[in-house]
């Protein structure tokens, strides 16, 4: 089996690239899917979440209060880091609870947004694959899917990191600029072939 971590700033195509991995048989772990689950009524981050932060920051339902969260971190970066502490750990193990059933796959996929960033992922993957493209591409293709304005896209590209940081992290990059599906499909495709014959060797 062999590990691959996704990744990519917001709006290179990362789901779009997840999604045709998976239509040619890989697993796919999804670490924002997961983050979001430990979140929701009952999952397992908000006793912690709420005995660090305070009842304030849990809805009536017992969910997160994901907005109110957003702009505690956003402006204080100790609020970032116990957030993470609380989070990583959990998030560590559910990756490794379904990498484990998904032993008989060639390829595992975990989508990382913040692979880069959060450097201890590299340990745990056999590959990093970037998701690349130009910031003007990733603020149009994000302004069109979220209806953000190009202030608010502009905001997050800051946050993350650079995309020479990524390309510098990555050992496969896929530049997804001026390419339709079916051309990114054969991109996909063609990383795939590496991947099995390097593990042949
Ligand atoms: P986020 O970080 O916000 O989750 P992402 O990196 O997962 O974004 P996608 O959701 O895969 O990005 O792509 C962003 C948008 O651009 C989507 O609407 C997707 O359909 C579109 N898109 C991505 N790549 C292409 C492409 N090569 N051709 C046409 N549309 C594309």
């Amino acid at each position: 089996m062999q590990r691959i971590g996704l990744t990519g700033g917001i709006g290179s195509g990362k789901s779009t690239v997840a999604s045709m991995l998976v239509q040619r048989g890989a697993a796919l772990i999804d670490t924002d899917a997961i983050a979001r689950s430990l979140t929701l009524p009952g999952g397992q981050a908000m006793g912690p979440i709420a005995a660090q932060f305070g009842q304030d920051l849990v809805q009536a339902d017992g969910a997160l209060d994901r907005d109110r969260m957003r702009q505690i971190v956003f402006q204080d970066a100790s609020a970032k880091r116990r957030l993470e502490a609380i989070l990583h750990p959990l998030i560590g193990m559910a990756c490794d609870h379904q990498a484990a059933q998904a032993q008989d796959r060639d390829i595992v996929v975990f989508d990382v947004p913040l692979l880069v960033e959060s450097g201890r992922w590299r340990a745990r993957v056999d590959r990093v694959l970037v998701v690349d493209a130009t910031e003007a591409t990733q603020m149009s293709r994000v302004m069109a899917r979220n209806g953000w304005s190009a202030e608010a896209v502009q905001a997050v590209i800051a946050q993350q990191a650079s995309r020479e940081a990524r390309r510098a992290a990555a050992d496969a990059v896929i530049f997804n600029e001026g390419l339709d599906l079916a051309q990114l499909q054969a991109e996909v495709d063609g990383l795939l072939q590496q991947w099995m014959a390097a593990d042949r060797r």
